[in-house]
């Protein structure tokens, strides 16, 4: 039976090498996989995945709007070998499209498997993942580890020259270089620093 998997992980772990690896896995034995990445640019129609070891592959851009179960859907009745969809920032995903992608699973018998962040830059959880940490069938993490060595779970914002940035908006596309993942010691020392009031509480 198709289910909803969730990979999660902090900044720069590897997650879309894993999707590519996860996508070339169906490939490789016969079926057919649909890419999903976050549309960056309005004027495109379709967007790559790309890894650092040099895997890609085309995903179809979504927005909040983008309505994934009827996407899937069509897809299948032009090409009914699609067994298997990957969603490349998955955190993105409003909670009615993480609703979809149980639809899809359970109404198409088409496997959805989600690779995200669980927290922003001030540590407060995504739309996306709170609803597939709460509700998907097989959750597992993708690690990755802070400067000091530790295993890392949060994505720390830093500036040009390295210091935690604690005000802005939750979304900032572009610009991996602008996050490092660290371990929840090192990311309380340096994001909720006694210096500063807590950024959590000034956002309410
Ligand atoms: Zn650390």
């Amino acid at each position: 039976m198709a289910k909803v998997y969730f990979y999660y992980s902090a900044m720069n772990a590897g997650k879309s090498t894993t999707l590519l690896q996860a996508s070339y896995n169906y490939i490789e034995r016969g079926m057919q996989t649909l890419l999903f990445a976050p549309k960056i640019d309005q004027r495109f129609e379709s967007t790559v995945i790309y890894s650092r070891i040099g895997l890609k592959q085309t995903a179809t851009p979504f927005d909040e709007e983008f309505h994934f179960f009827s996407c899937v859907q069509s897809s299948l009745e032009d090409n009914p070998q699609i067994r298997c969809i990957l969603i490349d920032e998955a955190h993105f995903l409003k909670k009615k499209q993480v609703e979809q992608l149980f639809q899809i699973a359970t109404d198409l018998g088409v496997a959805v498997l989600c690779y995200g962040l669980r927290s922003d830059f001030l540590g407060e959880p995504f739309e996306g993942s709170r609803y597939l940490l709460a509700w998907a069938e097989e959750i597992a993490e993708i690690k990755t580890i802070c400067t000091c060595s530790r295993k890392a779970t949060m994505n720390m914002r830093i500036d040009k020259e390295g210091k935690a940035v604690t005000i802005g908006s939750q979304i900032q596309i572009g610009g991996n270089e602008s996050y490092i993942s660290k371990c929840m010691r090192c990311f309380r020392k340096e994001v909720f620093s006694p210096k500063q009031e807590c950024p959590m509480r000034m956002l309410s």
